[in-house]
């Protein structure tokens, strides 16, 4: 989708501090992070938020979850832990229609979140 801004990240036609990819997949450093580990991890097919997964992408979940593990190796947060987050629509506050999940690490985080 050429006005969605993850899929022109995706197409490398938006440069992103890109940190690990996959054929399905890319994780790059979010522009405002909120740890000081803070990683998003995309599909590069458009899928505006977790309300769109199919059965079809099962597949491609799985190597979302792979590609978070990946991260959370390579980023050395998988010792200490880190969290995943997902925000969907409006109360979430959700502002990019393309779904990605936070990876956010290297530092105790509060629960419950805002
Ligand atoms: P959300 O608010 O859950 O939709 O998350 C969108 C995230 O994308 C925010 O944390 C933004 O800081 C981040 N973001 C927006 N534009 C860019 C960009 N060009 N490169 C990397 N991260 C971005």
């Amino acid at each position: 989708m050429e006005d969605c801004l993850f899929c022109r990240i995706a197409a490398k036609k938006v440069p992103a501090a890109i940190v690990h990819e996959t054929k399905e997949t890319l994780a790059f450093r979010d522009i405002k992070p909120e740890a000081p580990v803070h990683v998003l991890v995309i599909p590069k097919e458009h899928v505006p938020s977790l309300l769109h997964w199919e059965p079809r992408h099962s597949a491609l979940i799985s190597v979302i979850h792979e590609t978070i593990r990946a991260v959370a190796r390579s980023e050395g947060i998988d010792e200490n832990g880190f969290r995943v987050v997902v925000n969907s629509g409006r109360d979430a506050q959700q502002s990019v229609s393309h779904v990605h999940y936070h990876v956010l690490g290297g530092r105790a985080l509060v629960w419950p979140p805002g």
